[in-house]
C-alpha cells in the first residue's frame, strides 16, 4: 500500500516544496497537500494554537487538521537551521511540539531535525532519517535526494527568472506574467514595486488579502528577495554594524540595503504578521534603511486573523495613488522647496 504523506501548505512550503514533494514521490510514497487557506482552515487554526502565536503559525496549525484525517504522516521537521552559522525563528525549531501540544490524536509525525550548523556527514543521515519513513534502502534514499535537489535549484532558477511561488505550488509550482504584463514590462512604463517579508505571508493567498494578485490586476512589476541574487544580498547583510544571525533578517535587511543603493523600484511593501518577534525588529530597520538611504515610498502592512481587507485595499490605493503623483510631479519642483 503506498504511504501517504501530508505537507501542511504553511511556513516554509513556499520555499521548499519542490524538494520535498520530489524527494517522497522517487521514494514511492504519495505526497498530499493541504488545501489553500480558506477561511475555515484559518479559523481552525486560530481555534487550535496558543493566542500569542503568529498569524503563520496558526495557519500552519489549520492547514494540519486539514491533513490530520487523510495521511499516514505529517510532515513538521523540525528547522533549526538552513545555512552555516545562522539560524531560523525558534517558531520553526519548535514546530513540531508546538503542533503536538496543540492538537490531540494526530497521525505521526515526520519531524526530523534540519541543521546545516552539523557537518555534512551530519546532514546525510539527516537525510536517510526522512527517508526511513518510506524505505530503509539507503542507495534509494540518495538518488532520491539528489532528484530533489535537481528539482529544488530549477524552482529557485525559476523564482530569480520572475516567477512567483503561489498558492498553486503543484507543478510548475509558479506562475508567470501573462502576456499583457509581459509586454507593459517591456514597455518600461510599469510601476516597479517590491514586496516584501517571509515567503508565507506574501503568498498565502488568502493570509495575504490577494497582495500579489491585487498588484498584478493593476498590470504592476512586483519584484521580490527571491529575484535578487542571493549572493548580493549576502554581500549587502555583510555590511551591517553586526552579524544578522537570523537567516529571515539577514535576507530582508540585505535587500533592503540592495534596494536602498540601485533605487530601482518605485516603491517598497513590507507585508509582516502581528506577533512576529523577528519582524518587529527587522521591520523597523529595515524602514530607515530604506527611507533615510533610498528615499524610496516604503508601505508597511501588518496583517492578524482580524484585519478586514477593505482597510488593506484603501492604503494599498493611497500608497499607489502617491507613487503615481511622485513620477508625475517630482521633477516639477523646486529643489529649493
Ligand atoms: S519568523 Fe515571525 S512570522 Fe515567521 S514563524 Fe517566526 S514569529 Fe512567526
Amino acid at each position: 500500500m503506498t504511504i501517504k504523506i501530508g505537507i501542511p501548505r504553511g511556513l516554509w512550503v513556499y520555499d521548499y516544496y519542490p524538494l520535498w514533494k520530489t524527494f517522497y514521490e522517487a521514494l514511492g510514497a504519495e505526497v498530499i497537500l493541504s488545501n489553500p487557506t480558506n477561511k475555515s482552515i484559518l479559523d481552525q487554526g486560530v481555534k487550535n494554537t496558543v493566542d500569542e502565536a503568529c498569524l503563520p503559525v496558526k495557519i500552519f496549525n489549520g492547514h494540519v487538521l486539514d491533513l490530520k484525517d487523510k495521511v499516514d504522516y505529517i510532515f513538521v521537521p523540525k528547522i533549526m537551521s538552513v545555512y552555516r552559522k545562522e539560524y531560523i525563528c525558534p517558531k520553526f525549531c519548535g514546530l513540531p511540539e508546538m503542533v503536538k501540544h496543540s492538537i490531540p490524536d494526530l497521525p505521526p509525525m515526520i519531524d526530523t531535525e534540519i541543521n546545516f550548523n552539523r557537518s555534512r556527514k551530519h546532514l546525510m543521515r539527516t537525510v536517510y532519517e526522512f527517508g526511513s519513513y518510506v524505505t530503509t534502502n539507503k542507495k534509494q534514499i540518495k538518488k532520491a535526494y539528489e532528484e530533489a535537489l535537481q528539482e529544488y535549484e530549477k524552482f529557485k532558477k525559476q523564482l530569480k527568472q520572475g516567477a512567483l511561488p503561489l498558492d498553486g505550488i503543484v507543478k510548475p509550482y509558479v506562475i508567470t506574467d501573462s502576456q499583457e504584463q509581459k509586454e507593459i514590462k517591456k514597455s518600461g512604463n510599469a510601476k516597479r514595486i517590491a514586496i516584501m517579508g517571509h515567503s508565507y505571508n506574501l503568498y498565502d493567498t488568502y493570509g495575504s488579502m490577494n497582495l500579489v494578485k491585487k498588484l498584478q490586476d493593476q498590470n504592476i512589476e512586483i519584484i521580490t528577495a527571491e529575484m535578487i541574487d542571493y549572493k548580493v544580498i549576502n554581500q549587502y547583510a555583510e555590511t551591517l554594524e553586526k552579524k544578522m544571525f537570523w537567516s529571515f533578517g539577514r535576507k530582508l535587511l540585505g535587500t533592503a540595503m540592495y534596494l536602498a543603493v540601485e533605487k530601482n523600484v518605485d516603491g517598497i511593501i513590507y507585508l509582516s504578521s502581528f506577533g512576529c518577534g523577528i519582524d518587529s525588529i527587522i521591520e523597523d530597520l529595515f524602514e530607515r534603511k530604506i527611507r533615510k538611504e533610498g528615499g524610496i515610498p516604503f508601505l508597511l502592512i501588518t496583517v492578524d486573523e482580524h484585519t478586514g481587507e477593505a482597510g488593506v485595499n484603501t492604503r494599498l490605493e493611497a500608497f499607489m495613488d502617491m507613487i503615481d503623483w511622485r513620477k508625475r510631479d517630482e521633477g516639477n519642483l523646486s529643489a529649493h522647496g
